[in-house]
């Protein structure tokens, strides 16, 4: 028989960490909470694995990691289901995420050899007498750290880069999604049954500290901007190398030439898509002057047609982590107490564990919900005389995550200008979904790279070798150079250089 619990934050019960359903309570499984020495084992078990996995050369992992990529297109539905149970998210909503974390490990898998794989590098006039090689090597166990609001592509954009890089990974869920990142690790075990090439610890948030401290090569971490400075301090103490995927406050620009249908459209699926639980989220729009009112009308029209709840048909499931709705709360009161007008929903759509969406305009530019991370199905419109005004606000806050763009003539100068690692133009969120593009943001929304060409070099550190193919003309790193040829090469990098 199904358990069922209050719906609430995770608990541990005789070492076991029990997960449920955020808005009815119902069990989704329960997992082994590891103690700083299992996960220690774990790290150490997976380091030997690594050796073993990176010994298989990127055509024998790349093998590999595309029969998992069958495993889970072909399982795709059960593992939506099972997003669903324990998360609260909509199952369509599962399967766009899956169906996007499938095609990032085929990209992956396919592009590893080319990205990161032994090749030559031209050399220059002045060494010349030197052949030049590169290739990026494993660093060996890669921690990933993730988050609960994408619980299969946030762990997979990082799992599978590092994976087709040669590392072994071990896999730290949050408290709030463990069985789908446990199910992950289940099904890749299927498919690479020899060694723990990829494994998971569970538990709270020390589990993710001490897996920081357990002497993994690297850590990936995804998650908020403050836990992401906790994880560097962690991983400082022993120069971990760290790649931070943090928050964001993501906004769309809508310019006078835009589709204001595909604009309105666009923009309640950036900002309400997994009730707002969406780190590149539209959580500001700015619109210019002559479209606003017409903009807004719309968007209001389709944001109010969402429908909310927790069967899986609903457009809008419950907030997953209930810590989260004090905070959208405030953010909605606070916005209202300071001259804000919610246009659609307000302080009484939050009814927890459901919040219904929340259309902000009018309000002040350092309100809480113009500048900080709200996280939930709300999002704030201002009226901005043209484009460049838009520019400056949205870039005004901390965060540089991603962003939108609509319009015709500006539209690509205007997303250049934006201060975020990515832009959409005339869509969001649609770079996530983009293998060949990399992922990450600046300020703090972090840094480093997840997808595409930098995704994988970051799990891979550069191994630079010269070889010499013929004696050196004017020798320069010997002691047995003459003052003669010290002269000679003194004049050589001045007529080379010195124009
Ligand atoms: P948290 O920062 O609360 O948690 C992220 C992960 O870190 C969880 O697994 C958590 O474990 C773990 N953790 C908590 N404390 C520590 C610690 N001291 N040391 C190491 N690990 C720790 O984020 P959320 O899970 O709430 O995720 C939402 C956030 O993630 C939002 O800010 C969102 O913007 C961001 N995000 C960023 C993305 C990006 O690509 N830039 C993508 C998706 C989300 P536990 O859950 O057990 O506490």
């Amino acid at each position: 028989m199904t358990a069922v619990h209050t719906p609430g934050v995770p608990r541990v019960e005789n070492g076991e960490l029990i997960s449920t359903n955020p808005a009815t309570g119902v069990e989704a499984g329960r997992l082994r909470v590891s103690d700083p020495a299992a996960v220690r084992a774990t790290v150490d078990r997976a380091r030997v694995a690594a050796d073993w996995w990176a010994g298989l050369g990127f055509a024998g992992r790349r093998a590999r990691l595309l029969r998992w990529r069958a495993v889970l297109a072909n399982r795709l539905t059960e593992l939506a289901e099972l997003a669903h149970l324990e998360g609260g998210k909509p199952v369509a909503d599962a399967i766009v995420e899956i169906a996007s974390a499938v095609e990032h490990i085929d990209w992956a898998a396919r592009n590893a050899r080319r990205v990161l794989g032994h090749r030559r590098v031209r050399s220059r006039l002045v060494v010349a007498e030197f052949a030049a090689h590169l290739e990026y090597q494993p660093y060996g166990v890669v921690g990933v750290i993730g988050p609960w609001n994408y619980p299969v592509l946030t762990p997979v954009s990082s799992a599978a880069y590092a994976l087709a890089a040669g590392n072994a990974v071990v896999l730290k869920p949050s408290e709030y999604t463990p069985v789908v990142g446990q199910w992950l690790v289940d099904t890749f075990a299927e498919v690479v049954p020899e060694q723990p090439v990829f494994s998971a610890v569970h538990g709270l948030g020390e589990v993710g500290a001490a897996l920081c401290r357990s002497g993994v090569n690297k850590v990936a971490f995804t998650g908020s901007t403050a836990t992401a400075k906790k994880v560097m301090a962690a991983c400082a103490e022993s120069l971990t190398p760290v790649l931070l995927e943090a928050g964001g406050k993501d906004a769309m620009i809508v310019d006078e030439d835009a589709d204001l249908d595909a604009a309105a459209q666009a923009c309640v699926w950036g900002a309400l898509t997994n009730a707002g639980q969406t780190c590149i989220g539209i959580e500001r729009a700015y619109v210019v002057e002559p479209v606003y009112d017409a903009f807004l009308g719309k968007l209001v029209e389709k944001a109010g047609r969402l429908t909310v709840g927790a069967g899986d048909g609903a457009d809008i499931g419950p907030i997953t982590m209930p810590a989260q709705i004090a905070v959208i709360r405030r953010h909605i009161t606070d916005a209202v107490a300071a001259g804000g007008r919610a246009v659609l929903g307000g302080p009484d759509a939050v009814q927890p564990p459901f919040v219904r969406p929340t259309i902000l305009v009018d309000v002040p530019e350092d309100a809480a919900a113009v500048r900080e991370e709200t996280f939930g199905p709300t999002l704030t419109v201002r009226r901005v005389r043209d484009a460049d005004e838009a520019v400056a606000l949205a870039n005004a806050v901390p965060y540089g995550l991603g962003g939108s763009v609509f319009g015709r003539r500006r539209a690509v100068a205007v997303a250049r200008r934006l201060r975020s690692g990515m832009a959409a133009i005339n869509s969001t969120l649609t770079f996530v979904g983009m293998s060949t593009l990399p992922f990450g943001g600046v300020g703090d929304s972090g840094f480093g790279r997840i997808h595409g060409d930098d995704g994988l070099r970051e799990f891979g550190r550069a191994k630079a070798v010269t070889r010499r193919r013929g004696p050196s003309l004017l020798p320069a790193m010997t002691f047995e150079r003459t003052p003669e040829q010290v002269t000679r090469i003194a004049k050589i990098v001045k007529k080379m250089y010195g124009r």
